[in-house]
């Protein structure tokens, strides 16, 4: 039995340890739009094999964003169409290179795999919309708007009710905020709530509905909301806006109970957007 997971007809995840990540594969008449390519060479041959148990058609491929596990296996998936946000292409092309030497120092174990990845940037980018027939199958790819970075590209698959919303949803463990937008994203979570009806396949974690992406979004606004609140007294009192004042950082984890480290890094970039610096 392959290890796919059907959440709709022709619409299938396959769940992998690294980092809880959640791969989706959607099938047409003609070709399988593949979402995400997982983090380096070795995981994307990995991903293929578990694809061709699927199914034997040809591949397409989408990246959500240009993290490194959801865009560094891209090389080993080609020749083939690579779509994405021209965002992601563009910041895979200017800092990709950063981007590993992050990763191999926090992942010390993936180095050697890592520096064995060529980043191969995606080929077809678009800024708003596109449409892929996958034969007898049309999918929308979007962006909605700023959230978990600058260019969070959801898929929809309007048959089937389906949207893969990349990591603009997280379960299993906070957001990520680390490239984000924390002003912006609720917006766009918003955005993303007008066109899901069904399912909602998160770019790490279990499979989600409509109200636990509402819960999600309002979680965010909570910090958006704070960040707005206290940031004019703060930068009158001239405090910087990559350290937050502990008081405020332990006062939201207690309320959102996520760890003071993921609301710290949470605020700066809501401070960041307000000083107009990102
Ligand atoms: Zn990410």
């Amino acid at each position: 039995m392959h290890p796919w997971h059907e959440v709709g007809d022709g619409v299938f995840i396959r769940r992998y340890p690294f980092l809880d990540q959640t791969i989706g594969a959607i099938t047409g008449r003609d070709r399988v739009l593949v979402i995400d390519t997982r983090s380096t060479r070795l995981q994307a041959r990995e991903l293929i094999g578990d694809l061709q148990a699927l199914t034997r058609l040809p591949w397409v491929v989408v990246n959500t964003h240009v993290h490194f596990d959801h865009a560094f296996g891209n090389g080993a998936f080609r020749p083939c169409e690579i779509w994405s946000h021209a965002g992601c292409a563009e910041a895979m092309r200017l800092h990709g290179p950063s981007q590993r030497e992050n990763v191999v120092r926090w992942v010390p174990d993936l180095a050697a795999e890592l520096n064995d990845t060529v980043l191969d940037p995606p080929d077809r980018t678009f800024e708003e919309y596109a449409e892929l027939d996958l034969g007898g199958r049309l999918v929308e790819l979007r962006h909605l708007g700023r959230g978990h970075t600058d260019h969070d590209v959801i898929v929809r698959v309007p048959d089937t009710a389906t949207v893969f919303a990349g990591d603009l949803v997280e379960q299993g463990a906070p957001p990520g905020f680390e490239d984000s937008f924390p002003l912006d994203w609720p917006a766009t979570l918003g955005h993303l709530l007008d066109r899901a009806a069904g399912p909602i396949v998160p770019g790490h974690g279990d499979v989600v509905d409509r109200d636990f992406v509402a819960a999600q979004l309002a979680e965010i606004a909570l910090v958006a909301e704070r960040a707005r609140r206290d940031w004019p007294e703060l930068a009158a009192g001239g405090y910087p806006a990559l350290s937050p004042p502990r008081p405020l950082v332990d006062d939201l984890a207690g309320l959102l109970g996520w760890p003071p480290p993921v609301v710290s890094e949470a605020l700066s970039r809501a401070f960041l957007q307000l000083t107009g610096r990102t």
